[in-house]
């Protein structure tokens, strides 16, 4: 199996040369022909199985197939993650995978100065990726708006809870459209991870590795 036969699309092709991936591990071999079809997806997968690529990449493929919005260029797809340095991990990836693309990324986080966040953000972000205390911060100051998200991403759920985010997930998740793709990793699958997941997506095709 190769990238190109998961139904890759060529500028990631390339990006995927260039950074010296050679085949899809298990979860992008199983996850990627289903986000490129628009499915919903319930992932039960650690970090390390190449998680990140396994979301990031269709996510890539498919904004690319529709131009930016014009004028403020809104928030597109957003992947909220528990900690500020897996935070950093994926807009890095994202960066990567992205190089060959006009797609612009962003990352936010607490614990630092709001301020060249804030500037990333008015230059237009296609992905954003973020922690989520500081992007409802930034939500509540309308510095942020999630109305054109078309994909949402809820990486490390259990880690989200365990960390006690589960209202400031829920007052994110209420403000994202209805009307988009949603995607849901965690580790493990505890009955509150599983309750958390069906307030979020539709009829999700699961996968585990
Ligand atoms: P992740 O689970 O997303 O944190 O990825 C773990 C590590 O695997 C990262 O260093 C990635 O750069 C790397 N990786 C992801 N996909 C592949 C692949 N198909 N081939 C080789 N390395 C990969």
């Amino acid at each position: 199996m190769t990238f190109k036969d998961l139904g890759l699309s060529a500028p990631i092709l390339k990006a995927l040369d260039r950074i010296g991936y050679q085949k899809p591990t298990p979860i992008q071999e199983q996850a990627i022909p289903i986000l490129l079809q628009g499915h919903d997806l319930l992932g039960c997968a650690q970090t390390g199985t190449g998680k990140t690529a396994a979301f990031s990449l269709p996510i890539i493929q498919q904004l690319m197939q529709t131009p930016p919005h014009r004028g403020q260029r809104p928030v597109r797809a957003l992947i909220i993650a528990p900690t500020r340095e897996l935070a950093i991990q994926i807009d890095e990836s994202i960066g990567d995978y992205a190089k060959d693309t006009p797609l612009r990324h962003a990352v936010i986080f607490g614990g630092v100065k709001q301020n060249a966040q804030v500037n990333a953000i008015k230059r237009g972000v296609d992905i954003l990726t973020a922690t989520p205390g500081r992007l409802l911060d930034l939500m509540s100051q309308g510095f942020v708006s999630l109305d054109k998200v078309e994909v949402s991403v809820l990486d490390e759920a259990d880690h989200m809870l365990d960390m006690g985010f589960i209202h400031d997930i829920k007052r994110i998740v209420a403000r994202l459209p209805e009307d988009r793709q949603s995607l849901f990793f965690s580790a493990t699958m505890s009955p509150e991870i599983m309750a958390l997941s069906k307030r979020i997506l539709g009829q999700p095709k699961r996968v585990t590795i």
